[in-house]
């Protein structure tokens, strides 16, 4: 009773009913250009991402700009946001296996859902696959989401040169390699279909600038895809100072090198008042569970500290990637410098393809991870000695055209 409150009280303040819509709003759609999907509230303890998409319809609807393209909201996990928690069942965003949601576009899979949240994927792709089997130019895809630590704003994106130029136009820090640390999020998957897909994490749940920080995110995507000029927001430069201002000086890329999961653990508990992306040191305490301490394993930045009940994330250790690394990637990508790979000691690429290498650890040892990051290439999984890592479709280049080639049956 007292949460369910506590809830309203929020949902009223952040202007929130309890129910809400699957499609927040769509704006445009006369003019040719790109689509910009954007969704808010995958997890429902993150209303930010839905208050700040309304504010943006509202303000389109008002002002009535020229705009190329078409804009689509989305809502998350409905039935968790109506609930004040992150999720019901499981997390919505962790449960995007190309598989099964492939099987569940092309007819194949008929199983009833078995969770709150399988249904909620279910009606997403759905949505998804509606809006983009109708377009013939580029979309992009932004992903709103909000952390329970306080701090800067942040970008993540899986590593492709392609969402590496776009994050840009964004004034915030910008996270690698999170694809390597969580499985089957929803981004991850997006990302294949060849969009350019950005998370963005606006800052601690339920402050009202995190609400500011996602409109100027969605603004400066508008602005970015190329479907409205910045002379049209009449808060564009304002806004854009504002999240500038929030990111601190934490620019630039970082790349994820350790995950704490606290899915067999119990009684996890950080210490208090970590912000994101505040300087650690290797063997500080930075947490405690029912085993005692858990010190950090390495000098860096914390990023994403838990402070929250739900989520099987403890926090991520960050640390500042040199530009020169990123500049040589960018390089040797462009060059195809992969087709070397299979020629190293203890790589081979799979089924004479070389989307997938497969490294035997116990021969290639020295800077292998660090050889395929350069490249492209992220961990898939490691058995028995045997590392996978596959590279993105789409790391260069677009598709040559986004209508897809698949046929979806199930839409
Ligand atoms: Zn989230």
């Amino acid at each position: 009773m007292q949460l369910d409150q506590k809830v309203k009280r929020r949902n009223r303040e952040s202007g929130l009913t309890r129910f809400k819509p699957r499609i927040v709003g769509r704006y445009g759609g006369e003019f040719e250009g790109p689509t910009v999907i954007c969704i808010g509230s995958l997890h429902g303890n993150e209303p930010a991402g839905i208050t700040a998409l309304e504010r943006v319809f509202d303000q389109l609807t008002k002002q009535s700009p020229v705009f190329r393209g078409e804009l689509i909201g989305v809502a998350g996990n409905l039935k968790a946001l109506g609930k004040g928690i992150r999720y019901i069942e499981e997390d919505l965003n962790r449960i995007w296996k190309p598989h099964i949601i492939d099987e569940l576009l092309m007819g194949g899979n008929q199983q009833q859902a078995r969770s709150a949240e399988e249904s909620e994927r279910s009606e997403l792709i759905q949505v998804f696959a509606q809006v983009c089997q109708k377009k013939n130019s580029a979309v992009y895809f932004l992903d709103l989401h909000t952390t329970s630590a306080q701090g800067s704003p942040f970008i993540t994106i899986s590593d492709t040169l392609r969402n590496r130029a776009f994050t840009e136009n964004f004034p915030v820090p910008r996270i690698l390699g999170i694809e390597e640390q969580l499985g089957s999020t929803l981004l991850n998957y997006i990302n294949e279909w060849g969009f350019i897909t950005i998370g963005f994490e606006a800052g601690q749940h339920d402050e009202k600038s995190s609400v500011e920080n996602s409109i100027a995110a969605l603004w400066i995507m508008l602005v970015g895809g190329g479907c409205i000029d910045p002379e049209e927001i009449p808060d564009y430069q304002s806004s854009y100072l504002e999240l500038k201002k929030a990111s601190m000086d934490n620019v630039g890329f970082y790349e994820v090198c350790y995950r704490h999961d606290i899915e067999k653990e119990s009684g996890f508990l950080m210490e208090p008042g970590y912000l994101n992306f505040q300087d650690i040191r290797k063997g500080e305490v930075l947490a405690r569970n029912s085993d005692g301490e858990i010190m950090s394993p390495e000098n860096g930045k914390i990023f994403m500290p838990l402070y929250q009940k739900q989520g099987n994330d403890g926090f991520f250790v960050i640390r500042r990637i040199n530009p020169l690394w990123l500049k040589l990637s960018s390089i040797l990508r462009r060059l195809h410098a992969d087709k070397i790979l299979p020629y190293l000691p203890g790589m081979n690429s799979q089924n004479g393809a070389n989307e997938t290498i497969v490294v035997n650890s116990g021969i290639a040892k020295w800077y292998v991870i660090e050889l395929l990051h350069m490249l492209g290439y992220r961990r898939k999984s490691l058995e028995k000695g045997m590392l996978r890592a596959s590279r993105r479709k789409f790391d260069i280049k677009a598709p040559l055209d986004y209508r897809f080639d698949i046929e979806f049956k199930n839409v």
